[in-house]
């Protein structure tokens, strides 16, 4: 048999390739629709050829699409579009069944003019089906998310970690440089939690330490930020909170720790936490200074009793 010309083998590779291939005219109109298009948008070529685009797909992005074919008329070049810029052109469904919480399938599209005697006759786009590389690119992403996360995070309390909360009390420093946005500091130091390792082994002990870190947070807005910043030592940062602001938080906490217990299958155990606070003022070098401050105010708590909030004073 002879071979067919190049113009037929041309057709032929058209309707088989694993791309999504068509093309429109000045006026919008689709002047080709490969068998991939037809198969996933359930449209024959003979239903859409001769038609405007816009008529045949109303939800297509009108405004967006209209001056990406311009443009190619216009300039002669092409142009690109990537699914993670716009998810799909058309919302064919997909047959990845990797693809965790896609909808539909994702899509490159490509731009690019038909020229005959120098005049752009119309413009082909194709659109490759990327699911399976989107849905794994999603995956890199949720992992490293999910890894950055535990980063930040104290593994028995799950609250941020010592090095995370010293990076977020840098960054409150200098939106206070910056723009003068107020933010406090509190510091709380369980009491005599030495007592409960001693008499009740140190696994109670971890169970206090994640109890605690649950009831403080309880009583924080979403904008706080709760770390274990030592042993049984934690710090709250308070962004936009002034002096009087800190005081009423800490009461808040060291309230709720008071009323907390924690039951054991022979004891009952209430824990109290001493408080100490600070809140920024001019003068202050940097976020660790004012950590210090926070640390003096918790020493005050300690010595005047335990079981109590002391602010500091110095900028008063
Ligand atoms: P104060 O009221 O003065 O704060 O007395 P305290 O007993 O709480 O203070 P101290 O600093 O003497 O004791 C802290 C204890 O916390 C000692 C340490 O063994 C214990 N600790 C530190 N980290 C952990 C931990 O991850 N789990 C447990 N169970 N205990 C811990
Ligand atoms: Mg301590
Ligand atoms: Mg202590």
């Amino acid at each position: 048999m002879e071979t067919p010309s190049t113009a037929r083998l041309s057709e032929l590779a058209l309707e088989r390739v694993q791309l999504g291939i068509f093309a429109v005219d000045k006026n919008y109109r689709i002047v080709l629709w490969n068998r991939f298009m037809s198969e996933h948008s359930g449209l024959a070529a003979d239903a859409v050829c001769g038609q405007s685009v816009f008529e045949c797909f109303p939800d297509l992005p009108h405004a967006w699409l209209k001056r990406k074919f311009d443009t190619v008329f216009l300039l002669h070049s092409g142009s690109f579009s990537s699914w993670q810029h716009r998810p799909w052109l058309l919302p064919f469904e997909h047959d990845c069944p990797i693809t965790g919480s896609f909808d539909h399938m994702r899509q490159d599209c490509a731009f690019m003019p038909l020229i005959e005697n120098g005049e752009v006759v119309a413009v082909c786009v194709t659109i490759a089906d990327v699911t399976e590389l989107a849905a794994a690119w999603q995956e890199k992403e949720r992992a490293l998310d999910a890894l950055r996360d535990s980063s930040h995070r104290d593994a028995l309390t799950g609250l941020f970690n010592r090095r995370y909360i010293t990076q977020r009390l840098a960054t409150e420093y200098g939106a206070w440089l910056q723009r003068g946005e107020p933010f406090s500091v509190l510091l709380l130091d369980i009491d005599h939690f030495k007592h409960v390792n001693d008499t009740h082994g140190h696994p109670v002990g971890d169970a206090v330490l994640q109890n605690v870190a649950k009831t403080v947070a309880s009583q924080l807005r979403a904008a706080d930020m709760l770390g274990r910043f030592g042993g049984e030592e934690f710090i709250v940062i308070l962004p936009g909170c002034p002096m009087s602001g800190a005081r009423t938080v800490g009461e808040k906490i060291r309230l709720a720790v008071e009323n907390d217990s924690l039951i054991l299958p022979n004891a009952t155990l209430r824990i109290t936490v001493s408080v100490g606070g600070a809140t920024i003022f001019e003068g202050v070098d940097d976020a660790d200074w004012l950590v210090g401050e926070a640390d003096h105010a918790l020493y005050d708590a300690k010595r005047s009793g335990r079981n109590r909030v002391c602010i500091t004073a110095v900028h008063a």
